[in-house]
């Protein structure tokens, strides 16, 4: 009991207040006796007061089913009559076995020497609080439909599971589980039934993991698994059995459906990723499973995935390449063999890599087909070729300068209008010394609209000739539907025109047709004079070769046209020719 001279000073009655507390409060002795104690807890508990004062506090019989309470309690004893306080929530078994959860706290009352003299433990039933607290981790974790772990608790279950595999060197497989037309049994049934058979697929492969593994559901129709595995093979077994289990009719309330599921699966270690990779490798793969036709399982190949990266990491090297001008513009000549004027450049690519030195286009530009880094590098091309051909306009140079263009650049929808908006950044009119040359391929499925961009980039000035002429599959209909400019003979015919009749009488042939067609022509590969002395014979003036220089740097280029001297033999076949 609290001190006599104490409570005389009181004017209120302080056991009717504290036993209409909520709480209880209790005054025990430096060894944890019972002195005083409110009604709260007994009540609660069906004892009365005589039945505990004077026993230990941990020792009261509300605490009698729970071991660890007990000694919670007497350590907390222990620790309060060293002067601490302390607050803890433990959780209770009543008499009737019910679970209440207690939040308590533990203060010393020291005397005038500050000596711990009672410890004041008081506490309250935070049960329904804590419920609430349980309900919300709930809400938190598990999905509301289903029951099973949500993503939050499945990226918790996922940390756990690859520790798991890494201590115990086992594989961790990964599934992704997509029900296969599920949206048409959600719009021709109503969600409500939607909902039921999803309920009814979650029990099913909830029924199908070991207690060990996780079933989660991420959301919609889709699921993930965590299946612990000692091999690929039960990996397989195992989804075979939840594949087959889920394609067994389901029969709901109304109606009885029928479904099957795609699932993609990725094995750690094998692949060996973070979780949010692992889980998006697992995604990835359950699209395969889903376009090669459903109801199936795919695994998730790693190494395809590694070549896919270092493609995609090849692709934003040159991506950026183009943007900090590693790339540049090697000129080669074309001249005139007869008059020996030189009337132009080609202007070829080149990669200035910086570990492994200059490149050449056949070393990048297989790896940039049909992706935005070729229409890139298209318009870097032209912006410099651009800006050279200023230069030159400047210094009343009459140079023609042809650029390479991909087809799938060309083709590009904006390809015309940006050209137009490079050319009318320069005051001065250089589209007229601008030659696109570009390949016949198959890309050019659409010719009347090929046929029209060349159509209204010529009226921007700019000349067009097909490169490699002879060399494509559909070169007579291009030369006739198309309305180029200029065509060039390939080197390959080039290289054996002083050997091969064949390839002698195919050059002539195609000297022929730009007679005929009213197009200019030009030969590439002249490697030798005798080269060109034959092409001259057929009555093709315009060359471009080794011969006659590679292609440069533009600087060298400079140099080169000003030392430049006409093959002065060229000249003598034309003289002879009269
Ligand atoms: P192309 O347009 O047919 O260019 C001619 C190629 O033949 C060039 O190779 C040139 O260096 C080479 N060549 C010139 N004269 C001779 C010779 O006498 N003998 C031999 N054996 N070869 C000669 P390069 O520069 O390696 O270019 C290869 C191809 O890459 C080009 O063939 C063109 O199709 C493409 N290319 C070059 N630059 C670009 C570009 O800026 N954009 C695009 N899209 N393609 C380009
Ligand atoms: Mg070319
Ligand atoms: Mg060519």
């Amino acid at each position: 009991m609290l001190k006599q001279k104490n409570r005389k000073k009181l004017e209120f009655d302080p056991q009717k207040l504290l036993d209409d507390m909520v709480t209880f409060v209790a005054v025990l002795d430096t060894a944890g006796t019972i002195i005083f104690v409110n009604n709260t807890p007994l009540i609660a508990a069906g004892i009365t007061l005589k039945d505990i004062v004077g026993i230990k506090f941990w020792d009261a019989s509300w605490w009698a089913y729970s071991q660890d309470a007990i000694d919670a309690i007497q350590n907390d004893s222990q620790s309060c009559a060293a002067g601490n306080s302390l607050l803890h929530e433990i959780q209770l078994a009543t008499a009737d076995g019910t679970l209440i959860w207690i939040e308590y706290s533990m203060h010393p009352i020291f005397d005038d020497e500050g000596n711990v003299e009672y410890l004041v433990p008081e506490g309250r039933d935070i049960t329904e609080k804590k419920e609430q607290q349980f309900q919300m981790q709930r809400l938190a974790h598990y999905d509301i439909l289903t029951g099973l772990p949500n993503r939050t608790l499945f990226a918790d279950r996922f940390k756990i599971a690859l520790a798991h595999a890494n201590r115990n060197e086992t594989l961790l497989a990964v599934c992704f589980v997509d029900i296969d037309h599920f949206k048409p049994i959600n719009d021709n049934y109503g969600h409500e039934e939607g909902d039921q058979l999803l309920v009814e697929i979650a029990q099913r492969l909830d029924s199908c993991i070991r207690r060990e593994d996780t079933v989660s559901r991420m959301g919609g129709d889709e699921f993930t698994m965590l299946l612990g595995v000692h091999s690929q093979k039960e990996c397989e077994d195992l989804v075979k059995r939840i594949l087959t289990t889920l394609s067994k009719p389901y029969c709901l309330s109304r109606n009885t459906h029928s479904i099957t599921a795609s699932c993609g699966i990725t094995l750690y270690p094998y692949d060996d990723a973070d979780a949010d990779v692992l889980t998006r490798h697992a995604d990835q793969a359950m699209y395969e499973a889903k376009i090669s036709g459903k109801n199936k399982f795919i695994f998730f190949d790693a190494k395809k995935e590694h070549s896919t990266q270092i493609y995609a990491d090849f692709l934003d090297t040159i991506s950026r390449a183009i943007a900090s001008n590693e790339m540049g513009l090697y000129y080669q000549p074309k001249i005139n063999m007869k008059t020996g004027y030189i009337y132009g450049v080609e202007a070829l690519i080149r990669w200035n890599h910086p570990t492994k030195g200059l490149q050449s286009p056949i070393e990048f530009l297989p790896y940039i087909q049909k992706t935005v880094v070729m229409i890139e590098l298209g318009k870097w091309v032209i912006s410099q070729a651009l800006h050279q051909l200023n230069l030159w306009y400047k210094e009343k140079k009459q140079w023609r300068m042809s650029i390479n263009i991909d087809a799938y650049h060309f083709t590009n929808n904006d390809f015309c209008s940006a050209l137009e908006n490079a050319l009318s950044q320069y005051a001065n009119p250089l589209g007229k010394f601008l030659e696109i040359e570009i390949l016949e391929t198959e890309d050019f499925s659409d010719l009347n609209s090929v046929s029209s961009r060349i159509t209204t980039c010529q009226s921007l000035g700019v000349h067009f000739a097909l490169d490699d002429f002879g060399t494509g599959y559909c070169s007579l209909l291009y030369l006739k539907k198309l309305p180029i400019n200029c065509l060039k003979i390939d080197q390959s015919f080039v290289k054996d025109i002083l050997t091969d009749k064949k390839d002698r009488s195919l050059i002539n042939g195609i000297i022929a047709l730009s007679r005929a067609f009213d197009v200019d022509i030009i030969a590439e590969g002249v490697e030798t004079l005798e080269d060109g002395i034959a092409l001259l014979e057929l009555g093709c003036v315009n060359a471009q070769g080794y011969y006659i220089a590679k292609p440069m740097p533009i600087l060298e280029f400079l140099v080169w046209s000003k030392k430049y001297t006409p093959e002065k033999q060229w000249k003598k076949v034309i003289e002879i020719q009269g």
